[in-house]
């Protein structure tokens, strides 16, 4: 819950708007300023304060605790310019948040954490536990010294200047690390561990509990680095299993007894095979999704010396690598999405086109490993993105457009297995920039067909393009002409000429969006190839299209358009 709190008028209307927009998220206190800030921040995971930072600071100064635990607070002056990231930029998400109440008040959000202002992640913010000397090592990262990583295991981190060598360490490891180091390093806790549980009925949670978190102890290894308690379907409601999962704080995940009679195991038995139906549930749920076996089945010890309830085993799985596959829009920056942005800062590995790394290079993070290659070298660039992120790193494609249109998503996900995470973030495709540039010529059916005959054969691009012609489909011509192309684009323009009027209206729009963008409306007659280069696009209307105002567009075919008035 967000509180917000005020003390003039001017502050209670933007408070208002707040309150208006994010009716579930926000309670308003009202009454004296300085008893409604204590109280909210006693009661919120949040706070807005309409009020002086001055004024704020001193307000909440007494009631601070931990980074970790107090409320994200934001201020936002009398005239609603700015939202201040007071105090919990990080921990309390204030500098999030401020740059949402930013959004809806139309004001200019004011972060002053280090890491966010010059683009490095912060050490708490990249989804993983962390221990140790945060604020050292942070500060190390930020003043530019050596800082290195040391990963243990295989995890997709965003990027991070990391160095070889060098006084501060940011250890990535699933093992107990005693004592926690006080100085110059830090633990990040990848969640690469499954523990598999098997329990009878009743089993009592501190039995459990007790269990796993002796079978991790004993082996070295820290329970913050437990992903998720596995076991069988039939466990899936065993009250001691779902409590012990709440209590580290990780789901239950559940397979078939069949699926897990499947899975080779060390130590089968015959008890779990009579009473839920498969061999082994702890080793072989720990195993079902593959790993190594770190810890084999163990049995829980009970004080009064009676059967064992639970066992467990542990398995380490190594962190899956994370393909997004970001397309970049026609050109101009504010038709990137907030997504790709994300995408791209997300990614440790930027891999794309020299001329398409050059626009978003801006964008990366310091210490973004950034592999480019030239034209043509598509092969290349799909087989990288994939063996990098086998890796386990983040790795982002990138391609103009939308990167599944004529581009690298498809040779890159023929070439993916299922070991790695595929995230599309959709983008701006040429066709829709165009489209916007010459008026609404795609308000009926149509289709794209790329003329580039490199990789299809001309015959079966001619098939397609006879087809749209008599099925009456606007038309976009991506990859029209080039200089070793040229009889293409006439040859196409002259199918449809068969089937629609000489009239008909054509939009060419060249370089849709970026700096040097034109664009023309002419007609299957009159449209002169010669105009027509690789960074454009050739839009045919159907037997409806028409020219109005000077604008492409194809009736949607509404009745009351239609009917004389
Ligand atoms: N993935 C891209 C298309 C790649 S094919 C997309 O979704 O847009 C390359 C062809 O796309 C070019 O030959 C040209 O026909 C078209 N194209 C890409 N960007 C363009 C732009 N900004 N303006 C006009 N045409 C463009």
């Amino acid at each position: 819950m967000i509180g917000l709190i005020s003390a003039t008028s001017a502050g209670a209307a933007a408070r208002d708007r707040l309150a208006a927009a994010w009716p579930d998220r926000t309670r308003v206190y009202d009454g004296p300023v300085a008893d409604a800030v204590r109280r909210a921040f006693g009661e919120c995971g949040q706070l807005v304060c309409f009020l002086a930072t001055g004024a704020v600071v001193r307000l909440v100064a007494p009631l601070l605790g931990d980074k970790t635990t107090d409320p994200g607070v934001v201020c936002v002056d009398e005239a609603g310019r700015f939202a201040v990231s007071l105090v919990g930029g990080h921990g309390g998400g204030a500098n999030a948040l401020a740059r949402e109440v930013g959004e809806v008040l139309g004001a200019e959000p004011v972060v002053t954490t280090a890491t966010d202002a010059v683009g490095l992640p912060g050490l708490d913010t990249l989804g993983l536990p962390v221990e140790g000397d945060v604020a050292g090592v942070t500060r190390a990262l930020l003043d530019g010294e050596p800082v290195a990583l040391e990963a243990e295991v295989s995890w997709p981190l965003p990027p991070l200047p990391v160095t070889d060598g060098g006084a501060y360490t940011i250890r990535l490891t699933d093992r107990l690390v005693e004592p926690v180091p006080a100085e110059r390093e830090v633990l990040l806790r990848p969640p690469t561990l499954v523990v598999g549980v098997g329990a009878s009925k009743g089993a009592p949670t501190d039995e459990i509990l007790g269990l796993v978190e002796a079978a991790l102890r004993d082996a070295g290894l820290s329970a913050r680095s437990v992903a998720e308690l596995a076991t069988v379907d039939a466990k899936a409601d065993e009250p001691g299993i779902v409590a012990a999962a709440e209590r580290l704080g990780v789901p239950v995940v559940t397979y078939g007894a069949e699926e897990l009679a499947r899975v080779s195991v060390p130590n089968p038995s015959d008890a779990p095979l009579t009473a839920v139906g498969t061999p082994s549930v702890a080793e072989a749920a720990a195993l079902a999704r593959g790993g190594r076996l770190l810890v084999p089945k163990r049995k829980s010890e009970r004080p009064d010396g009676r059967p064992a309830m639970a066992t467990c085993a542990v398995v380490r799985r190594p962190g899956r690598g994370r393909l997004a596959v970001v397309g970049l829009g026609p050109g101009a920056r504010d038709l990137l999405t907030p997504r790709a942005e994300a995408e791209l800062r997300r990614a440790s590995v930027l891999v794309g086109l020299d001329q398409y790394v050059d626009q978003i290079r801006d964008l990366l993070r310091p210490g973004t490993r950034v592999l480019e290659s030239g034209l043509g070298a598509e092969e290349e660039r799909a087989r990288t993105a994939v063996a990098e992120a086998r890796k386990g790193h983040a790795v982002a494609l990138i391609g103009s457009g939308d990167a599944g249109v004529y581009a690298m998503a498809s040779p890159a996900l023929a070439e993916a297995s299922d070991d790695i995470d595929v995230i599309g973030v959709p983008g701006v495709t040429a066709a829709l920039a165009a489209g916007a540039i010459l008026g609404a010529p795609l308000g009926h059916d149509h289709v794209s067909i790329s003329l580039s005959d490199l990789h299809t054969p001309w015959e079966v691009i001619e098939r397609r393009v006879r087809a749209a012609a008599e099925a009456d489909i606007v038309v976009t011509f991506y990859n029209p002409r080039s200089r070793g192309r040229d009889w293409q684009l006439p040859k196409a323009l002259a199918i449809l000429a068969e089937h629609r009027e000489p009239a008909t209206p054509v939009g060419v729009v060249r370089n849709a969006s970026r700096a040097d963008e034109s664009s023309r409306l002419t007609t299957l007659a009159a449209l002169d190839p010669a105009t027509v280069d690789m960074m454009t696009v050739v839009t045919v209307g159907n037997t409806a299209t028409r020219e109005i105002a000077g604008r492409m567009v194809t009736p949607r075919g509404y009745r009351w358009q239609e009917e004389p008035k």
